[in-house]
């Protein structure tokens, strides 16, 4: 879609810290981390949101969410995880997006980078 954020971001046009992809998401890191590894999924293909989502991308998206968790999880040292959907007025970027959030008993803030870095080591 024209002038979506995630659209854009999703092929290539503005560059992202990538920690994984297939032919239906596009998996990275948070650009304004609420902690260190705070990770999005989206869609390649642009749905707005919970309600206008396809339900095999759905289900696809929450599988890799798993995958994302054990990794994360195992990368950082995280202690929990949140997963947060936002819609609606909550929702600042109208591209569907999964937020995987990190939990830490304790932590370092890290810069993004440093954080990909841990990850893709
Ligand atoms: P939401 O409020 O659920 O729409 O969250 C949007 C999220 O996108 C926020 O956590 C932002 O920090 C994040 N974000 C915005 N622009 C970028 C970007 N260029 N790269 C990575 N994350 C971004
Ligand atoms: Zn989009």
């Amino acid at each position: 879609m024209d002038n979506c954020l995630f659209c854009k971001i999703a092929n290539g046009e503005i560059p992202s810290k990538s920690i994984y992809e297939d032919d239906i998401v596009l998996v990275f890191l948070d650009i304004n981390p609420n902690s260190n590894g705070h990770t999005l999924i989206i869609p390649k293909k642009h749905y707005k949101d919970i309600d206008d989502i396809d339900d095999d991308v759905y289900a696809h998206i929450f599988k890799i969410a798993k995958k994302i968790k054990s990794i994360l999880i195992q990368k950082l040292n995280c202690d929990g995880m949140q997963l947060v959907q936002n819609n609606g007025s909550c929702q600042d970027v109208k591209h569907y997006h999964l937020h995987l959030i990190p939990h830490y008993e304790k932590q370092d803030i890290l810069s993004v980078d440093e954080v990909y870095e841990k990850i893709m080591r």
